[in-house]
């Protein structure tokens, strides 16, 4: 991948790279559309899919985590990728299983709060993995989702701090019709679980609106939290694990909520862990 990415640059050829996860769905799809947009017919657009072990916890679902490369190839194709980079863990983490590999990319800062503190050790693995795809795809512009939004914040940061010379985009997000984002987790639910689960669209709305009746005065960030809370405990499968307002730009947390703040949520659907954001 590296050499070809190499010669595609000495070719003064530019390269759009939108890392994923595989299992692609419209919102990835829209990624590598947006990708394509950035470098234009003459450039190449690069996909990844590597389902990253170094930012899953030993208790979650990197096992079980979907995964369909025949469709997503297909997909990729479709979307006018140019190529597919699918890596395996031997190359990535090379002597990770005997304790060998030993180098990581760390943010310290963005990553404190709401899905670095639900999980501790995520993070790096995702600094880790996107910084070693930019070495390896050489892209001029990468794109990510808004869905991920402190993700997005973190590797922007990265981006910064390191000088890789990569412009990062963030795509909006993509959502079903009755509002859930579109996410290859969205597969482990079942019916009842799917229905419950607009739980987090809802809440984002709720909030919306609470917003604003207050007609630009603001809400107290106590008082969102207990209705998002309240709306949440009503669905009998679903359980939030956090709720949070904050700068869209610092992720610093506001006290008081009105427009130009983020809000992020994140919430169990049975044993499914779902994450949603907006702005107010
Ligand atoms: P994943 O495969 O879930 O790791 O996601 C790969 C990229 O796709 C990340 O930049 C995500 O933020 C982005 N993404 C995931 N779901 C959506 C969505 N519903 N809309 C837009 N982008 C998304």
């Amino acid at each position: 991948m590296q050499r070809q990415a190499l010669s595609w640059r000495r070719q003064g050829l530019k390269i759009g790279f939108v890392p994923t996860m595989g299992y692609l769905h419209a919102g990835h799809v829209s990624l590598i559309r947006r990708a394509r947009r950035a470098v234009g017919a003459a450039g190449r657009v690069v996909v990844s899919i590597y389902v990253n072990p170094t930012q899953f916890a030993p208790t979650e679902d990197l096992s079980k985590y979907p995964r369909d490369l025949a469709g997503d190839l297909e997909r990729c194709r479709e979307a006018g990728a140019d190529a597919v980079l699918v890596p395996n863990d031997a190359s990535m983490y090379p002597g990770r299983d005997e304790g060998r590999y030993s180098t990581y990319v760390v943010e310290e800062r963005l990553t404190r709060r709401m899905e670095g503190e639900s999980r501790p050790t995520h993070f790096r693995g995702v600094t880790t993995v996107v910084a070693k795809l930019f070495l390896l795809v050489q892209p001029a512009v990468a794109v990510f989702g808004a869905k991920d939004w402190q993700q997005a914040s973190v590797i922007r940061r990265m981006v910064a701090d390191l000088c890789f010379p990569v412009r990062v985009i963030v795509a909006p997000t993509v959502r079903e019709r009755d509002g859930l984002a579109m996410s290859s987790r969205n597969k482990y639910l079942d019916s009842d679980q799917r229905t419950q689960a607009t739980v987090l669209w809802r809440a984002l709305q709720l909030v919306s609106a609470r917003v604003r009746e207050a007609a630009g005065r603001g809400v107290p960030v106590g008082r969102l939290q207990r209705e998002v809370a309240k709306l949440v405990a009503k669905e009998s499968q679903a359980r939030l694990d956090y709720v949070a307002f904050f700068h869209p730009e610092t992720l610093e947390p506001v006290t008081r909520v009105g427009a130009g703040v983020r809000v992020a949520l994140a919430v169990y659907v049975g044993a499914t862990r779902l994450i949603d954001n907006a702005g107010v």
